[in-house]
């Protein structure tokens, strides 16, 4: 019998997914998978002196300074005010002092800044589960896929900064793009408080007027060089070609050059401690077909769903992990309009996430589905707009009543076979395609196993967990 080994957090396989997501862009054409991605870079603005500001109103309207006060302290934050007389982060305090004598100088909280950060990634994460921090107080956050439910890229930006102003009295700037080093020069144009979207197919036309410093890698020194032979802006290092480049520059030159005709293939790799529960199977014999795939997936969300319940959780967002007989993976995600814990909700987002992935004239060795965005199950559920009152299980007076029916099913059937085992009360549909569980020729994986990890290692290598602040990507 299959023996299912459930993804719990810490262990989960999305975590390296990304990569294998940056092989897949590296194989697959360019306009597949390129149509799909929708990257955020989220900024806090001002962040220290915001928070700070926020905390003590008699702040407000003043320049501030967060920082050392002393004769060797220097400016960690700014207040927008302060900026006008030309004060920045990183400046020395004296210095920042002597351009702006009225600026209050406040001592940093560290503890506090933490904390705030830690409320804001949280509200980012239930955008989506991939969220790489770049900083305490910035982040990209991948929202590909997930437009049909939260809109369109312009309003899944303002839905996060609504979010973060209620929730936090902060603001926050966003930039939107297909590549992440353009959402990230995108977020800085329009702050503080304020969105900027490229659309798909007007990258170049942002670039080209823009100063080569805006590249990433393209540091005062590159910068210099490049002025000295009387290339300025992206359009003029476009204009230089691949190689010319590459013989100025050598690997640093090519780099830029992808940079100047907006390629950046550097995927969002979540770097938080992924929070999510998923299940998925490497088959002895490849799946061909929608109505094959779809019977491993709705095993599989049975499997996350028996998990969900178990540990008293519901989730928001549903992955769907699938790689085909070629080891190419491919990942698609959703959110969900409310939290769920039910396999059918789960098998559902799954099969809508398969509609996108290409299984025509393709053979599949592996299928998974997971669920991050976790919660309480004991979390309120919102009122659905459409939903009766007290058909969520509630009273019209607020006090809880009997759960829903579908949930209490999902709770007997999770029970039953948490004590009976995984093929009792098992979906009718389900499971016929985990072949040679007889045989034991099927091998439950948990997270890359090792030999796939050897035969498909992307393109750096195996990436290293706990990337937030590691520098790795030479923009800063
Ligand atoms: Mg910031």
């Amino acid at each position: 019998m299959p023996v299912s080994v459930p993804h719990v957090r810490g262990l989960s396989p999305w975590r390296c997914e990304s990569r294998e997501l940056t092989v897949a862009r590296a194989i697959l054409p360019r306009s597949l998978m390129e149509a799909a991605r929708v990257i955020l870079h989220v900024d806090m603005d001002a962040f220290f002196a915001s928070v700070e500001m926020r905390d003590d109103p008699r702040l407000q309207g003043r320049p501030v300074l967060v920082g050392g006060a002393g004769r060797r302290g220097v400016v960690a934050a700014a207040s927008y005010e302060a900026r006008k007389f030309g004060c920045r982060s990183a400046q020395p305090m004296v210095h920042a002092l002597r351009l702006c004598p009225e600026a209050v100088v406040v001592a940093p909280r560290h503890a506090t800044y933490v904390e705030v950060s830690r409320q804001v990634f949280d509200i980012f994460e239930r955008f989506s589960p991939l969220v790489e921090g770049l900083s305490i107080d910035e982040a990209f956050l991948d929202v590909s896929g997930s437009e049909r439910l939260l809109g369109t890229p312009r309003q899944i930006a303002d839905a996060v900064r609504k979010a973060v102003r209620e929730e936090t009295a902060l603001t926050c700037s966003v930039g939107i793009a297909s590549v992440k080093f353009l959402a990230k020069i995108a977020s800085g144009m329009n702050k503080p408080d304020g969105v900027t979207e490229i659309p798909a197919g007007k990258e170049l036309e942002f670039l080209t007027p823009l100063p080569v410093g805006a590249l990433w890698g393209a540091g005062p020194k590159t910068e210099e060089r490049l002025a000295q032979r009387g290339i300025r802006t992206v359009g003029d290092l476009r204009r230089l070609g691949p190689s010319t480049l590459t013989s100025w520059f050598g690997a640093q030159g090519a780099h830029l050059y992808r940079l100047s005709e907006g390629i950046d293939e550097r995927a969002v790799i979540p770097d938080r401690e992924a929070k999510s529960i998923s299940n998925e199977d490497t088959y002895a014999h490849d799946v061909v077909g929608v109505e094959a795939l779809k019977r491993c997936l709705l095993s599989q969300a049975t499997r996350v769903a028996d998990r969900l319940v178990a540990e008293g959780l519901r989730a928001r967002c549903v992955h769907l992990k699938i790689r085909d007989g070629r080891f190419v993976t491919e990942t698609r995600q959703c959110t969900l309009p409310e939290a769920v814990d039910d396999h059918r909700a789960i098998y559902g987002a799954a099969c809508r996430l398969l509609e996108s992935v290409e299984t025509e004239g393709r053979s599949f060795r592996l299928t998974g589905v997971g669920v991050a965005a976790l919660e309480e199950a004991s979390a309120p559920v919102q009122l659905g707009l459409f939903d009766a009152v007290g058909s969520r299980g509630r009273a019209p007076g607020g006090a809880a009543a009997a759960p829903l029916r579908k949930d209490s099913l999902q709770a007997v059937l999770s029970a039953v076979r948490e004590r009976f085992g995984h093929q009792a009360l098992f979906p009718g549909a389900a499971g016929s395609e985990r072949r040679g569980g007889a045989t034991g020729a099927i091998s439950h994986t948990r997270g890359a196993p090792p030999a796939e990890q050897a035969e498909n290692p992307g393109p750096d290598g195996p990436r290293k967990p706990g990337r937030r602040g590691d520098g790795g990507e030479g923009h800063r």
